[in-house]
């Protein structure tokens, strides 16, 4: 199937933008050299090439990785991605990032990521589980609660993370929820995960709107790229909260309408159609056309390397606000400097997630759950907070937001690097 937006033209380089990024920001820290080199490596890199029973009968290769990166914060922490474009470079950079993110939001997680190279949509149900039983079963040697606690990424779900925490409970013997979060209620999983990161993403943009002055919801028009659990919760909490969103778009492409879409029929457009596309009262566009429309804040929330030399020029939103990890590239992030777009970076802007991952950790392992108000408003006081800091670390030292954000979580990485000296 050819798909409209997914562009892997840009995939092979996320490590190269995340390397890049973290040579910029350890410029703005005062850690000796051989700490940066040690930052720069992953911890561990497992790939794995495992087999799957197709329905018809046959078998089947795929190859899976995971890649602690740094884990002197504590257990490493950080999604599981099946995309055709997973590569380990790819899960590298996710890794390095996850290590920034939870240092930056000051939770007691190293980082990694894993991922598989499969297009879900290409599985029924059964190969799916069949995929991702195999695949947690070969992860088993490197995962624990206190180990590495994986959580959905693209093309992962809640019923992929139930799968996960059912194969590691069988292989020990008893049930172990806090193993993976983002899970189902019905099995550990916490009140407000599924909306957590779209959810922070609009937190993020409420503080920069309102620190640059920007009061009016109403006037705001928001272009959102990506319409997974990332993109849809944002467009619908933004909706809700009386945003225009002008335009959305999903992996076949978009829609645009300037006067603002119906979110929630958008939804059900999309729960009865299984694309944005065609919806009534909108004009269709393209992926690219979406990124370069006429509003005030874009939201990548789709894929890594969107916002490019190619493109950025051209970008019209005065601020991003990034979904996705990695959307924009150091050449990307050098115009739109340049030009005086302010970007709250990835690290900073999507960190709902694992927030509220790391609270569904905390209550699997006290087995006491707390309530949807509780989670929200707790989500709400670190990530309000890291958005401040994050702001006047930039103003300290006169560098963007992702600088800011980078510098602050390289700094406690290596804190804890230092503290706990070196082994043996
Ligand atoms: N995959 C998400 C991210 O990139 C969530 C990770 C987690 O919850 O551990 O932040």
């Amino acid at each position: 199937m050819v798909v409209a937006m997914p562009n892997h033209r840009e995939h092979a380089d996320a490590y190269q933008t995340a390397l890049a990024q973290y040579d910029r920001a350890v410029r703005y820290t005062s850690l000796k050299d051989d700490l940066i080199d040690y930052m720069r490596y992953p911890r561990r890199e497992l790939t794995v090439n495992f087999p799957v029973r197709r329905d018809d009968g046959t078998i089947e290769m795929f190859t899976g990785y995971r890649v602690h990166h740094n884990t002197a914060m504590g257990p490493s922490k950080g999604g599981i991605r099946y995309s055709l474009g997973v590569t380990l470079d790819e899960i590298r950079a996710l890794s390095m990032w996850m290590s920034w993110k939870c240092a930056l939001v000051n939770l007691p997680y190293g980082g990694a990521k894993g991922g598989v190279v499969v297009d879900p949509r290409n599985l029924s149900l059964g190969e799916l589980e069949r995929l991702t039983r195999r695949y947690a079963s070969e992860l088993i040697p490197l995962m624990s609660p206190q180990m590495d606690i994986p959580a959905p990424d693209m093309g992962t779900n809640a019923q992929v993370m139930a799968w996960i925490m059912d194969t590691y409970s069988m292989t020990v013997g008893y049930s172990v929820p806090a193993i993976v979060t983002g899970k189902p209620l019905s099995v550990g999983g916490s009140e407000g995960r599924t909306e957590a990161t779209g959810r922070g993403v609009i937190m993020c943009m409420i503080s920069t709107l309102k620190h640059h002055g920007y009061h009016d919801a109403t006037a705001t028009r928001i272009a959102i790229q990506g319409f997974g659990n990332v993109g849809s919760h944002a467009a619908d909490y933004a909706h809700a909260l009386g945003y225009k969103i002008v335009a959305v778009s999903d992996v076949y492409g978009g829609i645009h309408n300037p006067n603002g879409l119906d979110i929630p029929a958008v939804l059900r457009h999309v729960k009865e159609t299984g694309k944005v596309h065609d919806f009534p009262d909108a004009e269709n566009i393209t992926n690219d056309e979406l990124l370069v429309l006429d509003c005030d804040v874009l939201i990548p929330a789709a894929l890594e390397g969107q916002i490019t030399r190619e493109n950025a020029d051209d970008i019209k939103a005065q601020f991003v606000i990034e979904g996705a990890n990695g959307p924009t590239t150091p050449d990307g992030d050098d115009i739109l400097n340049d030009r005086g777009v302010v970007i709250v970076p990835d690290i900073l802007a999507n960190s709902g997630g694992v927030i509220v991952s790391y609270f569904e950790w905390v209550q699997d392992l006290q087995a006491f759950f707390w309530d949807k108000d509780d989670i929200f408003a707790r989500l709400g006081r670190i990530i309000n907070n890291a958005y401040q800091q994050t702001q006047q670390t930039a103003e300290d030292l006169h560098i963007d937001m992702r600088t800011a954000a980078q510098v602050t979580a390289i700094n406690r990485v290596a804190n804890a690097i230092t503290t706990r000296g070196f082994y043996p």
